[in-house]
């Protein structure tokens, strides 16, 4: 604002705030009353209850055009639900429970408005999905791309949000749902090939579905000893669980849950499983004397190796051979 200081006070206070103020009122009214939430949109603060014996959970995410999604790739509704999964991904990962989204976002000038329409719409369908409240944020014209960045808070009961670091050598490894489905089209992408059929055929990448079910239950059934989502691939984020653990890994080849590319094609190859990133699949451990269920929430649940003393990570291959696992996160859309 510094710029347009005493002397340009119209310009200050008409231009610049009504375009700020209309989208504000735009978002606003799509934006419900929430159940968790006292005081949303339109005000200094939004004044959430914390319920009683809780603590509360709060995660912050980017969502940058050119590194997590590209304009000419990603359409705006898709843009705008995967902003939100970021976030809410990472309540599932500690089972907790979501209250409400802060969404700061800084747009081009000469973006068109039917694009952050559409974007708020994806954003705002999940969080119908999800019941988690949109409850403020903040508006900014952007210089390099489209800027958002979402912030979730949660809740969970004292003492039991499900951390990193709690693996035993003996439990077993665990992961929902199948891998590897959105980084295929990330390097299909990448790659320049078009992908056959509509964006909504490939789910996993698009528009994936934030485990926050899932999380929920082995919070409440106290089945996971340590939790983490998969946003940057399965090795990497195993490897965070290990670390924050102090423990070792083997993942078996053999049953990785591979996912489906598109309708008609085959099964995506196990380095993608391995390595993908933006799965947004919850990876966990459980002491070996749990029982834990084939599919929790209607989503599949599988066992893909088990925690063990020794540091570092290992991958038992098809033929029986294991191998070291090395971490190879997955590198977004940045060149
Ligand atoms: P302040 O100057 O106090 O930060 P703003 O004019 O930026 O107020 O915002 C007014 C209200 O609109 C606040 O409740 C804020 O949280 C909300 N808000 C602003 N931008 C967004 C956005 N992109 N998404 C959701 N709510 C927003
Ligand atoms: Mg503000």
């Amino acid at each position: 604002m510094g710029q347009f200081a005493a002397g340009n006070k119209e310009y200050i206070d008409v231009i610049l705030p009504i375009a700020e103020k209309l989208l504000i009122d735009r978002i606003r009214r799509r934006t419900g009353p929430g159940a968790r939430v006292l005081h949303g949109i339109g005000d200094d603060c939004a004044v959430l209850p914390v319920p009683t014996g809780h603590e509360v959970l709060v995660t912050t995410d980017f969502s940058l055009e050119g590194v997590h999604f590209r304009r000419e790739w990603h359409p705006p509704d898709s843009v705008g639900h995967r902003c939100l999964t970021r976030g809410l991904s990472d309540i599932a990962a500690m089972g907790g429970r979501p209250i409400a989204a802060f969404l700061s976002l800084a747009t081009p000038q000469d973006l068109p408005q039917i694009w952050i329409d559409s974007f708020l719409t994806g954003l705002l369908s999940l969080a119908k999905k999800i019941a988690v409240t949109l409850a403020g944020g903040d508006t900014a014209e952007s210089h390099s791309g489209v800027l958002a960045d979402i912030v979730v808070l949660g809740s969970v009961p004292r003492g039991r949000a499900i951390l990193r670091s709690g693996a035993r050598p003996g439990d077993s490894i665990y992961v929902t749902g199948q891998l590897g489905g959105s980084a295929a089209v990330i390097e299909q992408l990448l790659a320049g090939k078009k992908l056959s059929g509509r964006v909504t055929d490939y789910p996993a990448h698009f528009f994936p579905t934030p485990r926050v079910a899932v999380g929920r239950v082995l919070r409440e059934k106290r089945i996971a000893s340590a939790m983490i989502d998969i946003s940057d691939g399965l090795s990497t984020d195993l490897d965070h669980i290990c670390q924050e653990s102090r423990v070792g890994g083997v993942i078996h080849a053999n049953v990785l849950p591979l996912a489906q590319l598109g309708k008609a094609s085959g099964r995506v190859d196990l380095e993608s499983a391995l390595h993908g990133g933006e799965a947004y699949e919850l990876l966990f451990t459980a002491s070996a004397s749990k029982r834990v269920p084939s599919s929790i929430a209607g989503v599949p649940v599988t066992k893909i190796g088990e925690i063990i003393r020794q540091p570092g990570m290992r991958l038992k291959n098809i033929d029986g051979k294991t191998q070291r696992l090395v971490p190879k996160g997955w590198q977004h859309f940045s060149e």
